[in-house]
């Protein structure tokens, strides 16, 4: 495989590594002065510097983006699905140099970060059939010999911003279908763990995508901000928590673009008496702590419903003890480290409200954390929240599961409409008819059926309602394509001389 410059054993000789933009093809070193520091949270060191754009770097890259969309529209959509083809065999060769960042620099285990690399992958995959997903409509003789047929075209310059959470797979969700249809894409990743990004560039490269139709911009707020006002930016797709989803969509579409910003989440896995409770309670347990629930899908609260409440929660907590946490890269653990230690402090602070407010804590992360100066928090379970808690008015977004406890169907149905969020939930029955119940009337964009996770396959969209969700497009699948383009309908004549005259009225089809 190819020898790359962002693998970090290769290029950390001690000095502290820089993590750069990538303009026109290749790496450029930040000149704005500022830069943010990026840890290995599983031992709280600092690993390398990220530099951080201003808004002249994000000019220069969207103008690189600007100066390549002419000629990269124009290449043929059977070269274009090939192009795609070659991106995927090259990613999927270097998955595990992936998973290795991703462990690196956000801390989840590697085999959950090959999972992530996977799924970004299947993205790629369903790019690669984008001759078949951007076909347009034909209509013969519409009116007497007119035709009228419908066309899909790239919208120019896009850019995408992504969380922390998933620095891989996030970023696949949008240039694999912005690029196939013929747009040029401009990322600002996490500051958090950006070194996916430059390797995603390189790959991208070495496959053939010409230079500036694929640039990463390194940064914070000034580098959204830049690309939120720019002239020459039409789309932007966003990913990550609830005010900054809110702010961007508000500020972008103010602009006069298009806007995807997806938004926070806080899911839940309803449980009714008759659920099969060891598969509610491996599942509850999986989606709970996977990524140290870190992951906009996992499961935040357990609505349990009647009398299922006291085993429910006993093979819950029966489970826990057997989870191991430590550093991703150790082949036995099975959750890592927070991502920052800001962020598994706060988590954490939970453990104390939880409580103060009536919660019963019934496992303490904090007892349970491996020791060092790793962002560690162990596996955490609150029982008996109620829903005026803060554990349970905030998205955690750590390992903290927290259990409501319901009389009834209707009560868990009513908590999941109410909440603000709407990304994910499931339910556990073996009742076929109220699950499609459930179905029909929760107000959520994505439902598992005894799924905990039900984050859609490529060829579906993904997005959430309510507050997880601003704009009117879900992110990749069939909606991706539609973002990434917009429609042209032709009407066309090919006039027979003889009958050519001139008429004023407004066109008529009979
Ligand atoms: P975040 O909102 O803090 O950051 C997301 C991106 O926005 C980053 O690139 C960041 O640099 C940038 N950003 C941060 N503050 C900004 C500001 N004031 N102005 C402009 N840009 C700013 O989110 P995060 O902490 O990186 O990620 C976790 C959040 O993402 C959680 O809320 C999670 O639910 C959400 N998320 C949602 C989905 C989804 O599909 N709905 C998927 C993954 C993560």
């Amino acid at each position: 495989m190819t020898e790359l410059a962002s693998a970090p054993d290769r290029v950390d000789d001690g000095t502290l590594r820089r993590i750069t933009h990538w303009i026109d093809g290749g790496p450029v070193a930040g000149t704005s002065g500022r830069v943010g520091r990026v840890f290995n949270p599983a031992t709280g060191e600092q690993t390398a510097e990220v530099d951080f754009a201003s808004a002249e770097e994000v000019d220069r890259a969207v103008a690189s983006a600007k100066a390549a969309f002419d000629s990269w529209r124009t290449v043929s959509l059977s070269k274009r699905a090939e192009l795609m083809f070659r991106i995927r065999e090259l990613f999927h060769g270097h998955r595990e140099d992936f998973a290795k960042l991703l462990t690196a620099e956000h801390g989840k285990v590697f085999s959950d970060a090959l999972g992530e690399v996977a799924r970004g992958l299947e993205v790629i995959e369903f790019a690669c059939g984008i001759p078949t997903l951007i076909k347009g409509g034909f209509s013969e003789q519409a009116s007497t010999g007119i035709d009228v047929y419908s066309i899909r075209q790239p919208l120019g310059v896009v850019a995408g911003i992504t969380p922390f959470n998933f620095p891989a797979m996030v970023p696949m969700w949008m240039w694999a279908p912005a690029l196939a249809c013929g747009n040029c894409f401009v990322l600002k990743p996490s500051e958090k763990d950006p070194s996916a990004s430059l390797l995603a560039a390189e790959l991208l490269k070495e496959a053939g995508v010409p230079h500036g139709v694929f640039s990463v911009i390194q940064g914070d707020r000034v580098a959204v901000e830049r690309l939120l006002e720019h002239p020459d930016v039409a789309a932007i797709s966003f990913v990550g928590s609830t005010p900054i989803a809110r702010s961007i969509y508000e500020t972008g579409t103010k602009n006069g673009k298009r806007v995807q910003a997806l938004g926070g989440a806080k899911n839940h896995m309803v449980v009714l008496p008759d659920a099969d409770i060891d598969m509610a309670a491996d599942a509850a347990v999986s989606a709970g702590y996977g990524s140290a629930g870190e992951r906009c899908m996992a499961v935040s609260v357990v609505v349990a419903v009647g009398e299922i409440a006291d085993p429910l929660v006993a093979a819950i907590q029966e489970r826990l003890p057997k989870i191991t946490v430590g550093d991703g890269m150790h082949p036995d653990s099975e959750m890592g480290p927070l991502v920052t230690r800001e962020h598994r402090d706060k988590v954490a602070s939970y453990l104390d409200s939880g409580p103060e407010q009536g919660a019963k804590l019934l496992a303490d992360g904090r007892e349970t954390a491996p020791d060092g100066d790793g962002f560690f928090l162990g596996v955490s379970l609150l029982d008996h929240v109620t829903p005026e808690m803060d554990a349970y008015q905030h998205e955690i977004f750590g390992p903290v599961l927290s259990i409501v406890r319901v009389d009834t169907y209707d009560e868990a149905l009513k908590l999941v409409n109410d909440n603000q969020y709407g990304n994910g939930t499931a339910i556990f029955t073996r009742d076929g008819g109220v699950a499609r119940q459930f179905q029909f009337d929760v107000n959520v964009g994505m439902v598992g059926i005894n799924v905990p996770i039900p984050v859609p396959v490529a060829f579906y969209s993904f997005g959430g309602w309510k507050d997880s969700l601003f704009g009117d497009r879900h992110i990749y699948g069939p909606e991706g394509i539609e973002f990434y383009t917009r429609g042209k309908v032709v009407t066309s004549r090919w006039p027979d001389p003889a009958t050519s005259r001139v008429n004023l009225g407004f066109p008529q089809t009979r």
